[in-house]
């Protein structure tokens, strides 16, 4: 049996970013192990976010845009981020780059194999991959299991957001390399919110990406469909080739994900409730843990003093996944009104859960007063805000 300072199960976003960093860290003698599955040689998902802040990870970014266009029912607006970027890495070029930097480290070890069990113990927990059991004083868990995630659905919604995006190239010019389309709401809205995304690398090529948030996941042929209508008629491009397509599922939930399932077993990533409830971004929140992981470690001797959102956030959150639940139709209505009315940093910072209570307040306006109260009085009445 093999023993470690760390363990981290599961080598994706959440588990390389910690990784990387614990060995940026005054941590980095700490033997650390790194269980996958996969060999993650594949670009199977494109992550994009928002910052005015420089990361671990800009030497990957692939396109940044100071530009974003919102779109919507009789809606157009071109935003500029002045001193944000809305940023983009692609998967491949994260797992090469992290894998990399994490390889050139001797305490560092990678095994590919299949974590069949993590057990919790009082000194050190263990991993039993394929039938080999490795023990750490510490195991990072991200193995988030699909059939076993049942949240109580009487006390909190639980929503299932479902990516199909097409890189394509087109024989003519068809997109604007400047400006990124963050949201175009203008799809059908009776399954549940649905927008598109645009990411362009330049006029003739770009990722387009279809997103539907459901209570159950539609057939990939339907996502499919949609995302040729939207090329079609929203785009109006008629002639184009499929280069690379993403398709991938995250939850939207406002389940309270325990991030400690054991005295020496810590969740991260999806499986530690990183993924934000009300929109689905997730990668900049798993750098911003990964830091205060390590800011536990140094100060406490152990991982789990890291600060959960705000309560305000998390009623929020409720809040979108309430109306987003009952009411998927007007989300549409409700962000390009956001976007009517607000300063896009006031909304950037109000998703980053740090504006102030004053520019929060600000936003509320820009919900149907309706809407609001009945998502106020459901919530009060499930549970719990
Ligand atoms: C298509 C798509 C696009 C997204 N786009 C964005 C975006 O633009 N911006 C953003 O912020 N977020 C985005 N997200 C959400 C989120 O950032 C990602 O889902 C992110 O990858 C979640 O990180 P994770 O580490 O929790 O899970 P993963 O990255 O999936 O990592 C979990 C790892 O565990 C491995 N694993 C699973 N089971 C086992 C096992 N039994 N043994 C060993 N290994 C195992 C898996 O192979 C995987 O590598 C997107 C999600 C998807 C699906």
């Amino acid at each position: 049996m093999k023993s470690y300072d760390v363990i981290i199960a599961g080598g994706g976003a959440a588990g390389l970013s910690l990784a990387f960093h614990l060995v940026h860290s005054p941590l980095r003698s700490r033997s650390i192990l790194i269980v996958e599955k996969d060999a993650k040689d594949q670009n199977d998902r494109t992550w994009c976010f928002w910052t005015d802040k420089a990361t671990l990870f800009d030497s990957i970014v692939s396109r940044s845009w100071s530009q974003i266009q919102v779109l919507g029912e009789r809606f157009e607006k071109t935003l500029d981020l002045h001193t944000y970027r809305y940023k983009m890495i692609r998967g491949i070029d994260f797992y090469r780059f992290a894998r990399q930097a994490l390889s050139a480290c001797p305490q560092v070890e990678f095994l590919q194999g299949n974590v069949e069990m993590i057990e919790d113990g009082e000194q050190e927990a263990s991993v039993l991959v394929d039938g080999q059991q490795y023990t750490g004083t510490w195991v990072f868990d991200s193995l988030f299991n699909w059939s076993a995630f049942k949240p109580d659905q009487d006390r909190y919604y639980y929503l299932q957001q479902q990516f199909l995006g097409w890189e394509i190239e087109t024989p003519e010019q068809a997109f604007k390399p400047q400006v990124a389309t963050f949201l175009d709401f203008r799809a059908p809205q009776e399954k549940g919110m649905h927008f598109f995304y645009v990411l362009p690398f330049s006029e003739r090529h770009a990722l387009v990406e279809s997103v539907l948030c459901t209570a159950a996941p539609i057939s990939w042929e339907a996502c499919e469909q949609a995302l040729r209508k939207y090329l079609a008629t929203g785009l109006g491009i008629k002639e184009y080739c499929i280069g690379r397509e993403e398709r991938g599922i995250s939850p939207l939930t406002d389940w309270p994900f325990p991030r400690q399932s054991g005295r020496r077993v810590m969740t991260i990533g999806t499986l530690g409730g990183r993924v934000k409830p009300s929109t689905g971004y997730a990668f900049l929140r798993m750098q911003e843990d990964s830091s205060a992981v390590v800011r536990s470690l140094l100060k406490m001797g152990h991982p789990f003093g890291v600060p959960d959102s705000p309560r305000r956030y998390r009623f929020f959150d409720s809040v979108m996944l309430e109306i987003m639940t009952h009411h998927g139709e007007r989300i549409g209505s409700i962000f390009t009104t956001l976007f009517k009315r607000n300063p896009t940093e006031r909304i950037f910072r109000f998703l980053d859960e740090v504006a102030s209570p004053w520019e929060n307040c600000l936003m509320i306006p820009s919900l149907p007063p309706q809407l609001l109260l009945q998502a106020l009085l459901r919530l009060d009445a499930v549970r719990r805000v």
